[in-house]
């Protein structure tokens, strides 16, 4: 048995067949063909085309809400005249395979899109890489079997599909690097678990996966190059590694321990775990949410509030496909679907969220990303602001504007200006019952946590974003694996940076909650409640564990905690307290 270390970015254990994604390395393999070739290549890319498109459709029947607008978007760019036309065109002149044309074309397009001074032409770049991705493997692949198969170009049969066949159905899948989109459709192809060779524990990839409650370990690191499909492999997210091969006894051991897990699941009854402290301090807790369908969950867990809404999974389709009207939808449904105070925040683009979407930075992070983006796209801004302000006309004092990525006073004016604006157009168009919102931003850039006395005299609340707030203070990329060890966001600096902000909240009396993934830790709801924050919220599939673990405790142990990890000198220390002081490790 093979034991390869990694970090578990989304909780839990599983036990399946190892699936290897390989990476598409089929673009150069065959360029030039030979004249007589020429219609056989323009066959295998019709075909290709088909077949995706087939692949589309099915992905549509299953799939629901952000996902399937994904996939529809994905499907009208496949169906572009034009870029078919120059396809073929590409065959036949520069007497080139399918694969190669197909990469060319769409590189060109990609290009031209990257160049692009239209946001909205922009926002395709990310489906044009994953269908180039897709329709180059699938024409590869006829060429490849048709070298192999005499019979092969009479006789086009699908190949074997990577992402949708039953094929993975029960697998661990292991692959180098996952975009979101992947991630969701392997979750709708029921796969066991998922294991990355990159990725950061907060990237964008890792939370989609904690949505969606499949478990996830990442960085598991070139060690992956020595895996095979086929063989069975167990995640286990307690300790955060990966078995490969394991005696049939450890995968009887895993079965049972997963199995008794998903009983103990079941029988606790989620009312019964109130989140107050053994001596009766009330905590608050809600749950984050990107997709619709884990409102269910966040009920059946009985979060409190939404505490906050990424509303970027919209934009995953493009502006164009999210009509102001569909927008309504969306904020409609989620207000219908969950109950108490639901925290919205704006379109938080840029970074590691929605590669692509933006134009191309050397720092991404430290570039034109979330209110910095908002502020230059004001009919992106318009149409949410708008949206969800005629929300608010019938569910009255529920929703909550939070602001991403805000670095200066300004950008809050400015905001503040844009939402009078918003809704004073709206008031003309007669929407006359239109409430106003409690304004928030999010704490995540180490300027604003240090100037947070300044802040809290501007704003109405603060949602702490301590993914951001570590990468920024650590100065350690949140996706970059070579560095995720560094990742700390449980660092005497990160819990100096809360205290400070808890405070100067706590003297302009503004509430304070915190949304980072250190929110939904042992460890850091414990150190965070000491400090004084009452509201924590969190991915739902970690809100049970956080109630009951405030049930054991007293204020005093907190705080007790809090006072201490906001002296000592590294993480290592935060630890050994944790441990003593709870018993844990
Ligand atoms: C954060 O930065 O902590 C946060 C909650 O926002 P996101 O992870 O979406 O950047
Ligand atoms: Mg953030």
């Amino acid at each position: 048995m093979n034991k390869l270390e990694g970090l578990t970015a989304s909780d839990g254990s599983a036990v399946g067949p190892l699936f290897i994604r390989e990476q598409s390395s089929y673009e150069t393999s065959s360029k030039q063909v030979s004249l007589g070739e020429v219609q056989q290549e323009i066959r295998y890319y019709r075909r290709a085309l088909e077949v995706y498109e087939h692949e589309l459709e099915q992905l549509l029947i299953k799939l629901r809400g952000t996902a399937s607008e994904i996939i529809k978007s994905q499907s009208l760019i496949l169906q572009d005249e034009q870029i078919k036309g120059e396809i073929i065109n590409s065959i036949r002149t520069n007497v080139v395979s399918a694969s190669y044309a197909i990469d060319q074309v769409y590189e060109l397009y990609i290009g031209r899109l990257r160049d692009s001074a239209s946001n909205l032409f922009r926002q395709r770049i990310i489906d044009l890489i994953t269908i180039k991705d897709r329709l180059v493997k699938l024409a590869a692949a006829y060429s490849e079997r048709s070298k192999s198969d005499e019979q092969a170009d009479t006789n086009l049969e699908l190949p074997v599909s990577i992402d949708s066949t039953p094929q993975i159905r029960g697998c661990i899948v292991v692959a180098r690097d996952l975009s979101p989109t992947e991630v969701v459709q392997l979750s709708e192809s029921k796969v066991m678990g998922i294991v990355l060779e990159k990725g950061g524990l907060t990237a964008h990839a890792a939370i989609v996966a904690q949505s969606l409650n499949i478990p996830c370990l990442v960085q598991i690191g070139t060690q992956i190059q020595d895996i095979s499909s086929g063989r069975i492999g167990i995640i286990d997210g307690e300790e955060g590694v990966l078995l490969v091969n394991p005696s049939p006894e450890t995968i009887r051991e895993y079965k049972t321990k997963i199995s008794d897990a998903q009983v103990a699941k079941k029988k606790i009854k989620p009312s019964r775990l109130p989140a107050i402290t053994k001596d009766g301090e009330r905590v608050q807790v809600h749950a984050n949410i990107e997709f619709i369908q884990e409102l269910p969950m966040a009920s059946s867990y009985r979060a409190e509030g939404i505490g906050l809404v990424r509303t970027e999974g919209l934009l995953y389709g493009g502006l164009t496909h999210k009509s102001e009207k569909e927008q309504d939808m969306y904020y409609r449904r989620l207000l219908d679907d969950s109950t108490g105070p639901v925290v919205i925040r704006l379109f938080d683009v840029g970074g590691d969220k929605l590669h692509g979407f933006t134009t191309e930075e050397s720092n991404p992070f430290l570039g034109w990303r979330g209110i910095r983006m908002l502020l230059d796209e004001k009919e992106m801004l318009h149409s949410q602001l708008r949206s969800i302000l005629k929300c608010t006309q019938d569910y009255p004092d529920r929703i909550r504007i939070l602001v991403p990525m805000v670095t200066n006073i300004q950008e809050v004016h400015l905001l503040k200006e844009e939402l009078s604006i918003v809704k004073s157009e709206l008031i003309k168009e007669g929407f006359t019952q239109v409430q106003d919102v409690p304004l928030g931003i999010m704490v995540e850039v180490p300027a604003v946590a240090v100037m947070a006395d300044k802040f809290a005299k501007e704003v109405d609340f603060f949602s702490i974003g301590t993914n951001d707030l570590t990468q920024y203070t650590l100065a350690v990329d949140r996706t970059n694996d070579q560095v995720g060890r560094l990742f700390e966001h449980d660092h005497p600096a990160i819990w100096k940076l809360v205290q400070q902000i808890q405070l100067a909240a706590q003297n302009e009396d503004i509430e304070v909650s915190v949304c980072g993934e250190l929110a939904s830790t042992l460890l850091g709801a414990s150190g965070l409640i000491g400090l004084g924050i009452r509201n924590l919220s969190m991915k739902p599939s970690a809100i049970l564990s956080v109630k009951k673990w405030i049930h054991t405790y007293m204020l005093s142990e907190f705080e007790l905690f809090a006072s201490k990890i906001v002296k000592v000198q590294d993480r290592e220390q935060v630890h050994q307290l944790f441990s003593t002081i709870f018993h844990r490790s």
